[in-house]
């Protein structure tokens, strides 16, 4: 059986599924693993690297490729390349991705989406929603560290006394809490506040104070936040406005699967903050927390710097792929049984990260979008 590992299509993506030190756990499973060349370039793995360990690196690694692994989903000419049967591992956010889940289910490829890994104990060292939020966390929070045009810790010289600066982080999902700890460990005052009831514990649990609203917990299915309703989000807007105000650096990680994020700060609480001040929007790509960021970009407005992430993990793209590939070991083991493919459907883990296979959409919300 053999691994394909591609070289990543999607512009400013700068990670690669597998590095070569996660090799060897496969190879001793019984599979041979083919490297397209430059795939790790921009991870810091050469091509070398890959053979040393050895992976056969080669400009088509798709022949003859029983299971191909990506980062980013794989195009749809790439699709046309790769035979019936053939598995995908890859994120494949399908709401997004339409038009390759029908090429997928045409081509009777198995895809399987790191995206719809259950967030189950069993299931953690797969999860690479969480590791690559985790890494996004900690970016964000040095962004801002950096573009700050003063110090994160308390300062007390014989020059003077320098106040440390103040941190408000909204949303403490697996990203926000690691934003927090990082500006933590840098020095500053952090504030946090989430809409989930178990937030004010996982908050202080790193070192954060939690901002209590006079506002209900907005818990929805599986620990994740429901969507607010107008009004309840512009209550949250008008409590968060003197926190916000306040603030030296606002990062934002606000989420709601599968809807847009919620707007938590208006241009209007941006102008508010002091001339100087730096956003960081981690939810620029999902629509933004932070009206008027635009991801990808810096944008002044009144003299406070907004910073929109766009695919901030792959901004780290050695760490990113580290954890990202250790998830995908993880994953492709579950599917090897004596050095061959062995899907087992009756795996949760499988069933559930499984989206075509055999001619059919089997994620059963994916179906319900094609109609
Ligand atoms: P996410 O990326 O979906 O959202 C980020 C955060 O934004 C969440 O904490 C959410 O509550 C918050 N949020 C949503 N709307 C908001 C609003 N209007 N105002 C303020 N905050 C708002 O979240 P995530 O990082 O994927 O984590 C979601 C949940 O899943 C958490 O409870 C986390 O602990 C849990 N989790 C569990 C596992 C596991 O069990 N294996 C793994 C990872 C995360």
């Amino acid at each position: 059986m053999r691994i394909a590992v591609l070289r990543e299509r999607r512009t400013g993506e700068r990670r690669v599924a597998l590095l070569p030190e996660q090799l060897p756990r496969l190879l001793a499973a019984g599979v041979e693993v083919s490297v397209e060349s430059g795939a790790g370039n921009e991870a810091g793995a050469t091509d070398d690297d890959y053979r040393a360990v050895g992976a056969q690196v080669s400009e088509d690694v798709l022949t003859g490729a029983d299971v191909v692994v990506s980062v980013q989903p794989i195009n749809l000419s790439t699709a046309r390349q790769i035979g019936e049967g053939v598995v995908t591992v890859s994120f494949l956010p399908t709401a997004e991705e339409v038009p390759l889940v029908r090429r997928l289910r045409e081509r009777r490829i198995t895809s399987f989406s790191m995206d719809l890994v259950p967030r189950t104990a069993r299931a953690q060292p797969m999860d690479a929603l969480s590791s690559q939020s985790m890494v996004a966390g900690y970016r964000g929070a040095i962004v801002a560290a950096e573009r700050l045009q003063r110090f994160f810790p308390l300062f007390m010289t014989a020059a003077g006394t320098v106040r440390p600066a103040t941190v408000l982080v909204l949303g403490a999902g697996v990203a926000g809490l690691q934003a927090i700890a990082t500006a933590r460990r840098l020095g500053a005052v952090v504030e946090a506040y989430d809409v989930r009831e178990s937030s004010a514990e996982e908050v202080a649990s790193v070192g954060g104070k939690f901002v209590q609203l006079d506002l209900p917990p907005l818990a929805g299915a599986g620990g994740y936040a429901r969507e607010m309703t107008e009004e309840r989000a512009t209550r949250q807007r008008e409590l968060l406005a003197p926190h916000v105000a306040a603030a030296d650096v606002l990062i934002t990680t606000a989420a709601v699967p599968g809807r847009t994020a919620p707007v938590l700060v208006t241009t209007d609480m941006v102008a508010g903050m002091r001339a100087g001040s730096v956003v960081v929007d981690l939810a620029a790509d999902q629509g933004g927390n932070v009206e008027g960021s635009i991801p990808g970009h810096e944008v002044m407005v009144e003299g406070v710097l907004v910073w929109g992430g766009s695919n901030v993990p792959s901004q780290l793209p050695r760490p990113a792929s580290e954890l990202y590939g250790h998830n995908v070991v993880n994953v492709l083991l579950l599917m090897l049984r004596v050095g061959a493919l062995h899907l087992d459907f009756g795996d949760d883990i499988l069933s559930a990260t499984c989206v075509t296979h055999a001619g059919e959409v089997v994620h059963r919300p994916t179906l319900e979008l094609l109609g």
